[in-house]
């Protein structure tokens, strides 16, 4: 235990029970749930959820958090530590090889790469149940964003599109050592039933996206010159004048669709 927190692994360890038992309950885990743990680091979640769970995996990236991590789950369950980067692991083939339909995830994830964590997840959304994660709060409020907001996004839209997200509760710096520089947040992401996720080519989406939100002030007619005209756009029933702010997520699949 307290091994010297690495910064460059967004290190960040949770000590204060009561934050640990609020996500512990927010999951929820039941017996043949298939728990993934994004970064357990010392344990402090696992452990709690392995005492529940019985069985569960667990992906690290730093080695030398592995052996006593290991020990120390070793009284409490079957904990299967997979020493990977988290972008590199496929969570499809991964439920195949765990023999469950889908995954259960949760994570205090590491904030220099949360963006990238939620783009994979959401990437491989047909093979997760549910997810459990604390982040920067700054990025669940992006998260949780509805149109109009300052901080509704490129994040807001691409989560939204793929999951149902709920933000949950604040947790303070002094809950974790070291402190972060900022308050964090644990928000629950439920992926959309297929039949509910509106169909568009992901590609396309992503760049109309990028493009709308590349300059927040701008309106589409201008932002999105070159990939799709204004009477396309009107076409639509999208106002070109408009700026993608104003924008609900689903427009975006309908631009997308006649890019
Ligand atoms: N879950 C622990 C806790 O709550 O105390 C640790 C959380 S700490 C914020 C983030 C964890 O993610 C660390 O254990 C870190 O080593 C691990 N990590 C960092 N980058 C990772 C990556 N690319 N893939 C998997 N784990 C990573």
């Amino acid at each position: 235990m307290n091994a010297r927190p690495k910064k460059s692994f967004g290190q960040h360890f949770l000590h204060e029970k009561r934050y640990i038992d609020r996500i512990v309950s927010s999951i929820s885990p039941k017996d043949g749930d298939t728990l993934v743990e994004i970064g357990p680091g010392e344990g402090a979640m696992t452990l709690p959820l392995l005492a529940v769970a019985k069985r569960m995996t667990a992906i690290e990236l730093d080695t030398d958090l592995i052996p006593g991590l290991q020990q120390r789950a070793a009284a409490i369950g079957d904990l299967r530590i997979v020493h990977s980067d988290v972008l590199k692991v496929d969570f499809g083939a991964l439920a195949a090889e765990l023999g469950a339909e889908r995954l259960r995830i949760a994570g205090n994830l590491p904030y220099y790469i949360s963006s990238p964590i939620l783009f994979h997840c959401v990437e491989h959304a047909a093979a997760i149940q549910d997810m459990h994660f604390m982040l920067q709060k700054e990025v669940v409020d992006r998260m949780a964003a509805e149109p109009g907001s300052k901080v509704y996004g490129r994040l807001s839209v691409m989560l939204q599109l793929a999951c149902r997200v709920t933000p949950l509760f604040t947790v303070p710096p002094g809950a974790f050592r070291p402190p972060p520089k900022v308050d964090s947040a644990v928000v629950r992401l439920v992926p959309l039933p297929v039949d509910q996720r509106p169909a568009g080519d992901p590609a396309k989406i992503h760049a109309v996206v990028k493009a709308a939100f590349a300059m927040r002030r701008k309106t589409l007619a201008n932002t999105l010159k070159g990939m799709i005209d204004e009477a396309t756009i009107r076409a639509v029933g999208i106002d070109p004048r408009a700026r993608a702010e104003t924008l609900a997520p689903t427009d975006f699949v309908k631009l997308a669709n006649v890019m």
